[in-house]
């Protein structure tokens, strides 16, 4: 099955995305829209750019809201949820998408960015699953994908809060497996290898290049590409979210275009 062929495949689903104003979350978001789904998104992006974004998914033909709200704080994302889900319905389909990096080199780095990635990557990602579960286990089913990163699953020099942070991202994910499985609800992660979005921008500029054109050396990618499209992770999310997929539960996958594979 093709999740990518079917504009009715998620038609009476309500799905949520965090994260939805950008990159792979925006990109998911749409391929979401684009198959029928009722979307939801939550983003710190200032107003102007959610409501701008609500309007491109709703140019689907389909129910879309938005709000602002960050993730690392319970208030503000039950109060989100609850907003969303009284303008397009109990949501039954979450994808845990928002998360920030920044690298942290030990000897330098504050303790406050350690925190902050634990906050919003862990923190942020166990406190939208909370507010989203009530209504997945009155209904006894739901589907939930997380996000984390292939430096979730190999070490990084300079990366300890993001990569400890997306290893905790896998781990909530296999437990809240083993917790919600026999209530009904799927829950899977990705691991990204490097994606072409605003928080890789940084690491496209020419000292960039140079970098990636050595590790391109060792790289078993099928695509001759570091860069992976957001669009490619979307379809992966979708097919997570399909029933297609519906015998993989708690696992986490690596989308990396065979990064960790030689690592
Ligand atoms: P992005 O920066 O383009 O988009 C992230 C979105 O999340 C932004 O719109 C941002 O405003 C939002 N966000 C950040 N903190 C938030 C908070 N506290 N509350 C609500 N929204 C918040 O980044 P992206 O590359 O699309 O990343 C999406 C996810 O993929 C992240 O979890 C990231 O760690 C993960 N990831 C990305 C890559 C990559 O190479 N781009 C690789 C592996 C994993």
């Amino acid at each position: 099955m093709d999740p990518s062929n079917d504009s009715a495949l998620f038609a009476g689903r309500t799905v949520l995305v965090t994260g939805g104003a950008s990159g792979i979350g925006q990109a998911t978001a749409h391929a979401f829209a684009n198959r029928g789904a009722r979307v939801g998104i939550i983003d710190t992006a200032d107003t102007g750019d959610i409501d701008e974004e609500v309007s491109r998914l709703k140019a689907h033909g389909i129910d879309a809201a938005g709000t602002r709200a960050d993730i690392a704080n319970a208030q503000q994302v039950a109060h989100a949820i609850a907003l969303l889900s009284e303008a397009l319905g109990p949501i039954d389909t979450l994808v845990n998408n928002a998360g920030i990096w920044e690298p942290n080199p030990v000897p330098e780095s504050p303790l406050q960015l350690f925190d902050q990635h634990i906050d919003v990557n862990v923190k942020g990602t166990f406190h939208v699953t909370q507010a989203c579960l009530p209504a997945m286990l009155e209904r006894g089913r739901g589907v939930i994908v997380n996000v984390s990163s292939v430096s979730g699953i190999a070490g990084r020099a300079g990366d300890s809060a993001y990569s400890t942070s997306k290893a905790a991202v896998g781990m909530l994910t296999r437990t809240l497996a083993a917790e919600l499985g026999p209530k009904g609800i799927r829950i899977n992660c990705i691991a990204p290898g490097a994606v072409a979005t605003p928080l890789t921008a940084g690491l496209r500029t020419p000292e960039g290049e140079s970098a990636i054109a050595a590790l391109m050396a060792t790289h078993p990618s099928p695509n001759g590409r570091f860069f992976i499209d957001p669009e490619d992770m979307a379809d992966i999310i979708l097919f997570l979210c399909s029933d297609a997929s519906k015998a993989i539960h708690g696992a986490v996958i690596p989308a990396d275009e065979g990064l960790t594979a030689v690592m």
